[in-house]
């Protein structure tokens, strides 16, 4: 998927939750950890999407295309809401 901002190629990825306590993106489908800290968020070049995002992690997931450039993640909700 091309970014709308700027052109470029995003990358695929998925958001995952945290009991309750936030939420992160991670490139790819594997999920290389089970307790989350923003340190093996970095590790993994994720993107933390809250302050807070500390916890284990629930594996239910939206896929989301994040460019690296504009600091942007877009989800296609409608497969989420039936
Ligand atoms: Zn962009």
């Amino acid at each position: 998927m091309d970014c709308p901002y700027c052109g470029k190629d995003m990358k695929y990825g998925k958001i995952y939750g945290v009991n309750g306590k936030g939420a992160f993106w991670l490139p790819g489908d594997s999920i290389p950890f089970h307790i989350v800290t923003h340190k093996n968020i970095d590790k993994s070049n994720g993107v933390a999407l809250a302050k807070t995002t500390v916890g284990f992690i629930v594996t239910d997931n939206a896929v989301g295309y994040h460019c690296i450039g504009c600091k942007k993640i877009i989800i296609d909700v409608e497969e989420y809401i039936k």
